[in-house]
């Protein structure tokens, strides 16, 4: 006998689902500031990723994040094959990501704007996505290091190319492909300096960059290992170098080196971050013996705009969530989102996560008018520095708030928030952690006083009371007067960030701007999110963030 279904209980007040929606059209800072950051002619292809990457590719991303990348050392024979297999919705992802130029617009087509194009497309994916923004990262920044190599064109121009293969065969048997990179060893990542890989040259005197050099040595962590070469640092006889290694040689044989074991890491499941060991693995050299740091930089510099365009995309994607959650969800008699503390909270985090993708934006301007124009340069160089510390550092912080919006919904797995969450420390960490970033902001300013020189012009503007005071604590170390000792580096640092983000706001007449400065310049404020001054037009802030 069948028995009467029991009525427990209506589902209620819970938000319907939030996707598919438009990531490109819901977000009116990011529409701002690709036409403010001279991107305009790109914005239709933005637009059609904006809408893929809140749709499709959001929903590929959580089967290619749960189902983790599994190491295959052998085959069934007994051979070694040092193979990664990904969920298929990796590869999905990962193609509509490179044919869309996520990897390699900026190369592809070097027009004016391009770079910034492109720093829309990573912000984005981030969005939707972020494991496998690391391999599309790494192959974007890897460019411009293997085009200082002309035997290497063919490697350059297949990064930059709008083709995803995924086949592990020799890279001339392929229309496009990823790279990564190999500078982490198991006594020191920061210092790279203590690298102990050794590069052996295999003839005798050898001059010619194509004439190869064998690696031995290991790599701590050696993320996106299916990639078809890395940028590897080792020790030459002239001292560390850069090298080219690739997966496959060019005879189709696999290159001489082992992949270990994966990290089984806190988040980032989606992509695979391995430990390798080189057993005497083929390479040919990128840039002098003795100048590998100098050579990788560049390809450091871009990578640290990711970062930083990456956590801008993590906090505009936690805060889409909170602002959909509490719109939906009410409590104590009326929606979360009009409860007037809600508000404060929420719109102190749309505040943060547009300031964010302003600066990363503007310094997206200055790498892209960099070879055009010196003083662009300067402050993309040390600009790049101060936004990754400050903006991958504010991340995991943005996350747990956005997280509390939802309530406990924001801890199960079946919001986004705890993926989000485990993803927030890593753009700090890697590609230089925090300390670092302070301290190579410091090594620019007393190195390179261009650097300070453009800092300190970008921010010269007429911002009100709070602004001036800022900048002006700033003016004697900017011009080279007042060395900041090391211990007071992230203290220098955070000024200069907030500034810069206060700087990009107004310049824009964004209606936030002044709000920033009395949140976060003005003295004191306070620490947490949701502790803006309450007479100001909160409710405004949110509309536009929603
Ligand atoms: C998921 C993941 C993937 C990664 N993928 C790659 C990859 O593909 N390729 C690669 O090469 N690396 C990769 N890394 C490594 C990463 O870049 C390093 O972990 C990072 O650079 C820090 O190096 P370390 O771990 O050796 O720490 P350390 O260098 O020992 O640093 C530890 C701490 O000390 C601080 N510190 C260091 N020196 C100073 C100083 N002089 N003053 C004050 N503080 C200091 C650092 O800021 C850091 O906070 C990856 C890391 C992670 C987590």
């Amino acid at each position: 006998m069948d028995l009467p279904p029991f009525e427990t209980h209506a589902v209620d007040n819970q938000p319907p689902p939030f996707a598919p929606r438009d990531l490109w059209r819901d977000d009116l800072a990011l529409r701002e500031a690709m036409a403010r950051e001279g991107a305009s002619a790109f914005s239709g292809r933005i637009a059609e990723y904006g809408a893929l990457a809140g749709s499709m590719l959001y929903e590929l991303s959580f089967d290619a994040h749960r189902d983790r990348p599994r190491l295959r050392t052998h085959d069934g024979s007994g051979h070694r094959i040092d193979r990664v297999e990904f969920h298929p919705d990796y590869h999905a992802i990962m193609r509509a990501a490179i044919e869309h130029g996520v990897a390699g617009l900026s190369w592809a087509e070097p027009v004016p704007g391009a770079h910034v194009a492109r720093a829309a497309l990573s912000y984005l994916h981030y969005q939707a996505e972020p494991g496998s923004s690391c391999p599309l990262t790494m192959t974007h920044a890897a460019v411009p290091v293997l085009r200082r190599e002309s035997g290497l064109a063919e490697w350059a121009d297949k990064a930059a190319a709008p083709h995803y293969d995924p086949r592990d065969v020799p890279v001339a048997e392929k229309p496009g492909i990823t790279l990564g990179m190999g500078m982490t060893e198991k006594q020191g990542g920061s210092d790279v300096r203590a690298n102990t890989t050794t590069a052996a040259p295999v003839a005798a005197h050898a001059s010619d960059p194509s004439d190869p050099y064998l690696l031995v040595g290991h790599k701590w962590f050696f993320s996106a290992p299916m990639s078809d070469g890395f940028l590897v640092l080792a020790q030459a006889p002239g001292g560390l170098t850069c090298f080219l290694m690739p997966r496959r040689l060019p005879d189709g044989a696999r290159n001489a080196f082992a992949l270990v074991r994966l990290k089984d890491k806190l988040g980032d499941w989606s992509n695979a971050s391995s430990e390798v060991e080189f057993r005497g693995a083929r390479a040919w050299r990128v840039g002098e013996e003795g100048r590998g740091v100098a050579t990788i930089l560049e390809m450091v510099m871009l990578t640290r705009l990711d970062c930083m365009l990456g956590s801008s995309g993590l906090m505009r994607m936690a805060l889409a969530q909170a602002l959909h959650h509490c719109r939906h969800r009410v409590a104590f008699g009326k929606p979360l989102l009009d409860q007037p503390l809600m508000r404060n909270v929420l719109a102190d985090l749309a505040l943060e996560a547009e300031a964010a993708l302003a600066l990363s934006m503007r310094v997206a301007r200055a790498v892209d008018a960099a070879p055009r124009d010196p003083a662009e340069a300067a402050f993309a160089r040390v600009a790049t520095a101060i936004g990754k510390y400050w903006i991958c550092k504010r991340t995991p912080a943005f996350v747990n708030e956005a997280q509390e919006c939802l309530g406990g919904n924001g801890y199960i797995e079946e919001s986004l928030l705890p993926r989000l969450y485990r993803q927030a420390p890593l753009n700090s960490i890697w590609e230089g952690s925090g300390n670092i970033q302070c301290l190579d902001v410091l090594r620019a300013l007393a190195r390179e006083p261009a650097t300070g020189q453009a800092l300190w012009n970008e921010l010269q503007l007429e911002g009100g009371p709070a602004y001036a005071t800022a900048i002006e604590t700033l003016r004697a170390p900017l011009q080279g007067k007042a060395p900041i000792p090391e211990a007071a580096a992230r203290t220098f640092v955070e000024s200069l960030a907030l500034a810069l983000q206060a700087s990009v706001l107004l310049k824009a007449a964004n209606p936030i701007a002044q709000a920033f400065c009395r949140s976060r310049l003005a003295t004191p404020h306070s620490l947490a999110f949701g502790t803006l001054p309450p007479d100001l037009p909160l409710a405004q802030f949110i509309a536009r963030a929603a």
